[in-house]
């Protein structure tokens, strides 16, 4: 899932003090699971929004509420008439639910509450770690189901590199190094000819590399009734 922080509040009263209706929007997928956009987390940044305002001496009306998804249109366009209601719209969602509003009323303001940070998974309670950088051509088959991607440093498709220190990663010894965790993994599946396979320079142009990037699906487009006539014609 995609794992964001709530920015801190100085950072947000300051982009929403110039103006008068402030309406945050959370949401209730990704980020209220990493308990930065949900409920409670839109609930508490009004309450401290409120008397942040009042003790700064500012005329400031705060209103929140959480959606099902931010980075899909219909669940946001339910709420249109809050977000033309509002002078700025504080998302509490990932960059994207953000874009989302953004992208549909582009002549709103709309700044960002939360930091998105990465894709990742949770490990335990309050700790969540980054497993996957989206490349777009996914090689985990070839080491034990772990990125090394997104879990060595440097990104090495060979590793490890020299620095690996007693299963720790040079760049951060509190980490594990992925090669030495990609090595345990292929030792346990008894694959560890796998390590010595020398896996060729990678084809970055699916990875943000590439530029920005557009998955279309055109038998995504179809409807059910348009299904059902291709069937049929079949
Ligand atoms: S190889 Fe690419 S797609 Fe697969 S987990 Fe790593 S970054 Fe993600
Ligand atoms: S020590 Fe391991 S994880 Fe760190 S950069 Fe080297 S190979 Fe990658």
């Amino acid at each position: 899932m995609i794992i964001a922080e709530r920015k801190p509040l100085g950072e947000i009263a300051m982009m929403v003090a110039p103006h008068e209706k402030v309406t945050v929007i959370g949401c209730r997928s990704c980020v209220a699971i990493c308990l930065a956009g949900g409920e409670k987390e839109v609930d508490t940044l009004v309450s401290a929004m409120k008397l942040k305002s009042m003790n700064e001496g500012r005329t400031q009306y705060f209103d929140g509420f959480v959606l099902e998804r931010q980075c899909e249109k219909e669940w946001v366009k339910e709420v249109e008439d809050k977000i033309l209601a509002a002078d700025v719209v504080l998302s509490m969602s990932c960059s994207l639910g953000a874009q989302t509003i953004g992208d549909l009323y582009p002549e709103k303001i709309v700044v960002p509450g939360l930091n998105t940070a990465m894709f990742g998974v949770p490990e335990e309670q309050g700790v969540w770690s980054e497993k996957c950088l989206g490349c777009g051509d996914c090689i985990i088959h070839t080491t034990g189901g772990i990125c090394p991607i997104a879990r060595c440093a440097k990104s090495m498709l060979n590793g490890p590199c020299g620095g690996s220190s007693n299963g720790h990663c040079e760049v951060n010894l509190e980490i594990e190094c992925a090669w030495y965790a990609i090595y345990e993994r292929l030792k346990l599946q008894d694959r560890l000819d796998l390590m010595d396979t020398v896996r060729p320079p990678k084809e970055w142009s699916t990875s943000h590399s590439g530029g920005r990037r557009v998955i279309v699906r055109e038998d995504a487009k179809l409807t059910p009734h348009q299904i059902r006539g291709k069937e049929a014609s079949l």
